[in-house]
């Protein structure tokens, strides 16, 4: 198996292009932001419980993604590796990823970082708000608060992966094509 994280400020196009990369390369792609979406929408308790931390883009408590990412991880059959998308987002999360995976013998082979600029990524979530209809996209102070987060819980792991040398930056402006090209570069030296 090789494990991907692709990593990059709410706005950077990580969704976008995970699930073409997943396609491509037959990976698991594994987004906590969508999972928790689809609790919400299935009106479990869990997602009552999270929907109003999500709308304030808030974390949620770092046990409840780390839960879910498990599950999954146990139930994957028949793929290439896994690409976590939204996940890990603080460090806790990533050293606890990082103990599953090892629990397992697998690892994380490579951090894929969408480097988008403040002013590109804000006019991305606008516009996305207006197709995609997700309430942390409509308010602009919102949108603020989740870089706010990024910048302050989730931009350290980078430094961590740094450390560990499995940090590859990309050049996340560009048309979709080009920038799942650049992607799909960086992926085709590992499988
Ligand atoms: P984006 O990258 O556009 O912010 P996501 O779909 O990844 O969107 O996440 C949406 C929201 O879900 C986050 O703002 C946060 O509230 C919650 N969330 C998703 N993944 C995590 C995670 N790994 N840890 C904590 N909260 C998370």
């Amino acid at each position: 198996m090789v494990n991907f994280l692709i990593f990059g400020p709410p706005g950077s196009g990580k969704g976008t292009q995970s699930v073409r990369l997943a396609k491509k390369f037959n990976l698991m792609h594994l987004s906590t932001g969508d999972m928790l979406r689809a609790e919400i929408a299935a009106g479990t308790g869990l997602g009552k419980r999270m929907s109003s931390i999500m709308s304030k883009g808030e974390l949620v408590p770092d046990e409840v993604v780390i839960e879910m990412i498990a599950a999954k991880i146990d139930s994957t059959r028949d793929k290439a590796g896994f690409l976590f998308d939204g996940f890990p987002r603080t460090v806790a999360q990533t050293e606890a990823l990082g103990r599953m995976l090892s629990a397992r013998e697998m690892k994380i082979d490579s951090m894929l970082v969408l480097d988008v600029d403040h002013d590109e990524l804000v006019k991305r979530l606008i516009l996305r708000a207006e197709q995609s209809g997700r309430p942390d996209d409509k308010d602009p102070a919102v949108i603020e608060n989740r870089i706010d987060v990024y910048k302050a819980k989730t931009e350290p792991i980078i430094e961590y992966c740094r450390e560990r040398g499995l940090y590859e930056p990309v050049n996340g402006v560009g048309t979709i094509d080009d920038i799942f090209e650049r992607l799909s570069g960086l992926i085709k030296k590992y499988v």
